[in-house]
C-alpha cells in the first residue's frame, strides 16, 4: 500500500461508502490522509471513577458488571443501562435508542467510555458515552500514549479526539477507522518543502505534522501541526505569486502612449458621467500601458460599477496605438454581451470589434466574416482577418487560447471573471502575439468582491485597482426572505411589474430533478441537502409557464444548452420578448438586462452570498426600482441568519467577509468558474502565518529549489487554471 493506493483497497469499504468519500475528495490514501479534522475534542485524560465531577467531559477505562436493555415507557425507545467499574469506584452508563449495544457489550468485558459526566438524582452518570475495547494485554497506564501506534490503540476514546467534516453516511468512527488503517504510510510523504526553508519558516516536518493533525498527543501538537499545514497552503499562493512576479519582472511589455484626446473625446460621448473611482481606475491602467513592463492588474468593481467601459478605455487607448486587444469571458453567453457593449461604444470609430467562440465568428464593420456561409468558413476569415490586423479587438471565451487563432500585434489581454492567469496560459497568449520579444499586458476584471487583505494573499503578484463607488443613478435593490407561504403574493407582484413593461429572473439551484447541482455547491462542513429536494429550471418553468403566468411569455436558460440556443435565449430576452426567464446560476456574472427589475431565487440556501450578490446584481442596472425575492427550499438557522445579513446588506465587500468568516474561501470563491484556491485549513485569519509565507517566498530562487517550482505547477493544475 503506497499514497496512490485506492481506498477500496481498505478494509470495509463498499460501493457506497467509496461514492460518499469521494463526494468529500477522497479517493487515495494520500486524499485520505490529507483530509484533516477541523476541530478536536480532547478525551485523552482517562479519569478514575472516584475522581469524576459532574459536567468533565473524560474517558474512564472500566469492566462491565451490569448489563440490560429495556423499552422506556414514554419514548418507546430502547434504553440500554451499563454498570462499570474500575476499582476505584462505580459509574452508571446509559444509551438512547442504540439496541445494537447490548447485543455487542457484555458482562466483563472491559472498556474505554468517552463522554460527558452527568448528574442526576440518583448521583454521576454518562449519556451516550463512545466506547472501544481495551485490547489484549494494555497496560492500564495512560500518559504518553498515541492513538495509534503505541500506548492504548484506541481510534475513538482516549484520545485527543479529532473531528472530521462529514457528508452524509458517513461517521467519525468510520473515518477514523480508515485513517487508522494508514498510519504506516504516513512514512512514505516526501516533504516538497526543502530542509532549510523549513528551518527560515520555523515548521515540522510534513509527515510528522501530518501524524499529529490525526493522532495529536496534546494541544502543542495540534498547534504545531496546524502551523505547518496552513504554512503548506499559504506558502504555495505566495510562491505562485512570488514567480509570476519574478517571470514579469524580466519581461518586456510594448509601450502604448495616452491618446490623451481621443480618450477625453471618447468619455464626451458616454451618456454619463464617469465615476471618480472609474476614473482613478482607468488613471491606473493608463498608466501601466505606458511603462516597458507587463501591466499586471486586477480590477475589481461591484456588479454594476461600471467596470466595462474602464476596460473599453483601455482597449481604445491600445488599438490607437495600433496593437490588437483580446477580451476573454468565462461564457458564451457573456461574451456575445461584451461584443455587443463594444460595438456600441465603439461605434462612432473605426474600431473593428470581433467575436469568436466555439460556435460563432463576427466581426463588426467586416462583413467579409459574415457572408462565409459554413462557421468554419466564417472562422477561417476572421483568423485570417485578425492576423491581418484588420480586426483590433477580439472577444471571446476561453476557446481563444485553444483555437488556432494569431494575432499580427496583441499588446492587451483583458480576462473577465476569471480573476487571474495562469503561467501556461500566458505563455500560449505570448505565442500568440504576434511579437516574439514583448508580453502583452494582463488586465483581470472582477465583480467578485475581494477585501484587500485577502487580495494581497490570493493575487501576491497581481497591482489592485478598487471601484467601490456606484455610479450615482443607482437605487438600492429591495431585498426580500420569503415565506413560502407567501409564494402567491411574491406572483402576484412579479405579474403586476411585467404588467408596467418589467422582466423577471428566476433562479433555481439545478437544471432538471434528479440532477447534480450546477453550480457544485460546497459539502464540507454542511448538511449535504438531496439534489431531489432543490428546485429545477425546467420543473419550475412548466409550473409558471402553464399554471402561474399562463399569459405571460416564460422561457428558460441553463448551461446544458447550445450555445447558439442560449444565445438567442439570452437575445430575446434583451430584445424584451420574454417575460420572465427561469435560469440556473448560467446568469449569474455580467448579464446585462436593464429593463428587468425582479430577481427571484429559489433554493437561496444552496448559494453562497457572494454569488447571491451576483443575481442580485443583474438588477437594478437603470432607473427602475428592482426586487430580490429570496425563496428557501431547507433552510437551517444557520442559514437563515446568512440570507437576512443578506437582506440587509448591499456592500458586496461586507458579503463577502461574512461568508469568508461562516464558509471560508473555498465556499465563497471556489465556483467553478473562478479557478481559485481552495484553502482546507488555513483562514484569512492566520495573518502571522499569511506574513511568514510571504516572507518566505519572496525572492526565493526557484532553481535552487526544483521542488517547489514542481508544486506550484501541480497545484496550477489541481485548480484547473491550465
Ligand atoms: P460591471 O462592473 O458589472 O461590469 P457594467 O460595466 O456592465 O458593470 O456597467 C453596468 C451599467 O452601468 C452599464 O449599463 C453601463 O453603461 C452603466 N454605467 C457604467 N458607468 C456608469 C456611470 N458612471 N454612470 C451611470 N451608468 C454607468
Ligand atoms: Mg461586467
Amino acid at each position: 500500500m503506497d499514497l496512490k493506493t485506492k481506498i477500496t483497497r481498505l478494509n470495509r469499504i463498499g460501493k457506497t461508502l467509496e461514492k460518499r468519500l469521494s463526494l468529500l475528495g477522497i479517493v487515495t490514501v494520500e486524499d485520505l490522509l490529507f483530509y484533516f479534522p477541523f476541530r478536536y475534542e480532547d478525551y485523552s485524560t482517562v479519569l478514575d471513577i472516584a475522581k469524576l465531577q459532574n459536567g468533565q467531559e473524560v474517558t474512564i477505562r472500566g469492566k462491565i458488571e451490569l448489563l440490560n436493555a429495556k423499552r422506556s415507557s414514554r419514548q418507546r425507545k430502547i434504553v440500554t443501562e451499563a454498570l462499570i467499574s474500575d476499582g476505584s469506584e462505580q459509574l452508571r452508563l446509559v444509551w438512547f435508542g442504540q439496541p445494537f449495544i447490548s447485543k455487542t457489550l457484555h458482562v466483563g468485558d472491559e472498556l474505554y467510555f468517552s463522554g460527558k459526566v452527568k448528574s442526576d438524582m440518583f448521583g454521576l452518570q454518562m449519556v451516550s458515552p463512545s466506547y472501544e475495547r481495551v485490547r489484549n494485554g494494555e497496560p492500564s497506564q495512560t500518559a504518553g500514549r498515541r492513538g495509534t501506534g503505541n500506548g492504548t490503540n484506541t481510534i475513538n476514546t482516549a484520545r485527543i479526539l479529532p473531528i472530521y467534516s462529514l457528508t452524509a453516511g458517513i461517521t467519525q468512527k468510520q473515518l477514523r477507522f480508515l485513517i487508522s488503517q494508514v498510519v504506516h504510510v504516513i512514512d512514505e510523504i516526501v516533504d516538497w518543502v526543502p530542509e532549510d526553508v523549513r528551518d527560515v519558516a520555523d515548521v515540522m516536518e510534513l509527515k510528522e505534522a501530518i501524524r499529529s493533525i490525526h493522532f495529536p498527543e496534546n494541544q502543542a501538537e495540534i498547534n504545531h501541526a496546524e502551523k505547518r499545514l496552513k504554512f503548506d497552503e499559504l506558502f504555495i499562493l505566495q510562491l505562485r505569486a512570488e514567480m509570476l512576479r519574478q517571470s514579469i519582472k524580466v519581461a518586456k511589455a510594448p509601450k502604448i502612449k495616452f491618446s490623451e484626446k481621443a480618450i477625453q473625446d471618447f468619455v464626451a460621448t458616454l451618456p454619463f458621467e464617469l465615476t471618480k473611482d472609474q476614473k482613478v481606475a482607468s488613471w491606473e491602467i493608463i498608466q501601466d500601458l505606458e511603462k516597458g513592463v507587463p501591466m499586471n492588474r486586477l480590477l475589481e468593481g461591484d456588479v454594476g460599477s461600471g467596470k466595462t467601459v474602464v476596460a473599453a478605455m483601455a482597449t481604445l487607448n491600445t488599438v490607437l496605438n495600433n496593437y490588437q486587444v483580446a477580451i476573454m469571458a468565462p461564457t458564451e453567453v457573456l461574451a456575445s454581451q461584451h461584443y455587443e457593449s463594444f460595438c456600441e461604444l465603439f461605434k462612432d470609430t473605426n474600431i473593428v470589434v470581433g467575436l469568436l467562440s466555439r460556435s460563432k465568428a463576427q466581426a463588426s464593420q467586416k462583413s467579409k466574416v459574415e457572408s462565409q456561409k459554413s462557421l468554419s468558413a466564417q472562422k477561417k476569415e476572421f483568423i485570417k482577418l485578425l492576423k491581418e490586423g484588420e480586426i483590433h479587438v477580439v472577444i471571446g471565451t476561453h476557446a481563444l487560447l485553444t483555437e488556432d487563432v494569431q494575432f499580427k500585434d496583441l499588446a492587451l489581454v483583458i480576462v473577465d471573471e476569471q480573476h487571474r492567469f495562469g503561467v501556461e496560459q500566458r505563455k500560449t497568449i505570448k505565442e500568440k502575439s504576434g511579437n516574439k520579444k514583448t508580453t502583452p499586458h494582463f488586465l483581470s476584471m472582477t465583480a467578485t468582491p475581494i477585501p484587500r487583505s485577502f487580495a494581497l494573499t490570493i493575487y501576491g503578484d497581481l497591482d489592485l485597482s478598487i471601484i467601490k463607488q456606484m455610479p450615482s443613478n443607482r437605487k438600492v435593490i429591495k431585498t426580500r426572505l420569503v415565506d413560502d407561504h407567501n409564494r402567491q403574493k411574491a406572483y402576484d407582484f412579479i405579474a403586476e411589474q411585467v404588467k408596467q413593461g418589467r422582466q423577471v429572473f428566476v433562479i433555481c439551484p439545478l437544471i432538471e430533478q434528479k440532477e447534480k447541482d450546477e453550480n457544485e455547491i460546497e459539502i464540507i462542513n454542511y448538511n449535504f441537502t438531496g439534489s431531489q429536494e432543490k428546485k429545477s429550471v425546467l420543473a419550475e418553468f412548466e409550473k409558471l409557464s402553464k399554471q402561474i403566468f399562463p399569459d405571460l411569455k416564460v422561457d428558460y436558460l441553463h448551461g446544458k444548452m447550445k450555445s447558439a440556443e442560449k444565445d438567442e435565449i439570452m437575445q430575446d430576452f434583451a430584445g424584451g420578448k420574454i417575460d420572465i426567464l427561469v435560469s440556473t446560476s448560467v446568469v449569474e456574472v455580467g448579464v446585462n438586462i436593464p429593463n428587468a427589475s425582479v430577481m427571484m431565487i429559489e433554493g437561496s440556501e444552496n448559494f453562497g452570498l457572494a454569488q447571491l450578490h451576483q443575481f442580485r446584481g443583474r438588477v437594478g442596472r437603470s432607473s427602475y426600482q428592482s426586487y430580490c425575492f429570496l425563496f428557501t427550499t431547507k433552510s437551517s438557522p444557520k442559514s437563515k441568519e446568512r440570507l437576512e445579513f443578506f437582506e440587509k446588506t448591499h456592500d458586496g465587500f461586507a458579503l463577502a467577509e461574512y461568508d469568508l468568516e461562516v464558509r471560508g474561501p473555498g465556499a465563497v470563491y471556489g465556483t467553478s468558474q473562478s479557478g481559485m484556491m481552495n484553502l482546507k485549513i488555513a483562514t484569512m485569519r492566520d495573518n502571522d502565518i499569511i506574513k511568514l509565507a510571504r516572507d518566505v517566498a519572496r525572492g526565493i530562487d526557484f532553481k535552487k529549489y526544483p521542488s517547489l517550482k514542481q508544486k506550484v505547477g501541480d497545484w496550477e493544475k489541481s485548480v484547473h487554471l491550465e
